[in-house]
């Protein structure tokens, strides 16, 4: 709604869905703090479709103070979408992303900052005292924080915690959907992005009430093999599809076994059974492998930049030439 002017250095991006009780106290905090730290800021609150007065009281502030931005979807899109939305409007070299239920703290901020200027691209928090509850939250997180170290390789302590910093340039090229927001870590470790892990604090909600239920586990489970099948698969489909044929190659060759022995001892009955699942199950091999080789053509050719390396890649400065990011074949 009003921007703040000139340069901005920080961007702190903020998804509220029926947050009214803590919309106020948390803009306090957060001027309080980003005051001290810079004048470049701007907060950015995503109102994710609230039916109370979240964007009501958000407007407000936003038309008292300059640092402000208020963005409202007409209907409620979900975290991942509210935060790709700000991240998309964010002018900041640095971005921070939280949760508006005063959750995340806002002093933690100052820490984040030290940290990317240590030369990191994302810093990630660690609620290390966990303020939710065990068996809903603190296990099934516990879990799959577990699983996504194991199948992504990098090992993230709290990849759930939205309290994070990201250079502009790396985020901004991440494709964010689902609950996708979880992934972005293991995602950019892939590129070579450097992260680091700090601890930070937790409250346990004081207002209103937590937006998931166990539903969240299966949409993050889904995203996982989404996640694995990128990782593994996206620079190899002709590996994956080929991998994908064995079972219906291995099918086709004993029904070929079959068909012939039929075919070659008169003892045997023939059948229409066996040609029939040979013919099937040999289609679906050779379909399955042109799909593959499909997809090497297109990886091959396409101006595909699936884990954003052009984002990642350092500047190019020849004597005599413009810049160029190495990325992109300088
Ligand atoms: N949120 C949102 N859209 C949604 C669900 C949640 O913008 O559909 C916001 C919510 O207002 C909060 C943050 O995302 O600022 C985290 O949500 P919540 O506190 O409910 O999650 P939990 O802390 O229980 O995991
Ligand atoms: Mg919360």
């Amino acid at each position: 709604m009003s921007g703040s002017a000139g340069e901005c250095a920080l961007s702190v991006i903020v998804p509220l869905y029926n947050e009214e009780a803590c919309v106020r106290p948390l803009h306090e905090a957060l001027v309080r703090v980003m005051d001290r730290l810079t004048d470049r800021y701007e907060l950015i609150f995503v109102d994710d479709g609230s039916t109370d007065r979240t964007f009501e009281y958000a407007a407000e502030l936003a038309r008292q103070g300059r640092h402000l931005k208020v963005v409202k979807f007409r209907r409620n899109y979900g975290q991942t979408p509210a935060m790709a939305a700000g991240i998309d409007l964010a002018r900041g070299d640095i971005l921070i992303t939280m949760d508006g239920d005063l959750q995340n703290d806002p002093a933690d901020i100052p820490a984040f900052i030290d940290k990317m200027q240590e030369g990191y691209d994302i810093v990630v928090g660690w609620r290390h005292k966990r303020q939710d509850k065990l068996i809903t939250r603190k296990i099934p997180s516990r879990i799959a924080n577990w699983l996504i170290g194991k199948v992504t390789g990098v090992p993230i302590k709290d990849n759930g915690c939205s309290l994070k910093a990201y250079r502009a340039r790396v985020i901004k090229e991440v494709p964010l959907y689902s609950e996708m927001h979880r992934f972005i870590p293991a995602m950019a470790s892939v590129a070579g992005a450097r992260i680091a892990e700090i601890k930070v604090n937790h409250h346990p909600r004081r207002f209103g009430v937590s937006k998931y239920g166990l539903s969240r586990i299966y949409k993050v489970l889904l995203d996982l093999l989404a996640i694995k099948t990128l990782i593994s698969f996206s620079s190899r489909p002709f590996l994956w599809f080929v991998l994908l044929s064995v079972p219906a190659a291995v099918v086709s060759l004993v029904a070929l076994f079959f068909s012939l022995r039929a075919f070659i001892a008169p003892e045997v009955e023939a059948t229409v059974v066996m040609p029939g699942v040979f013919i099937l199950f040999s289609a679906l091999t050779t379909f399955l492998i042109f799909c593959g080789a499909l997809g090497e053509l297109i990886y091959k050719t396409g101006d595909i930049d699936l884990f954003h390396l052009s984002s990642l890649t350092v500047e190019v400065h020849r004597p005599g030439e413009q810049a160029h990011g190495s990325g992109s074949g300088a």
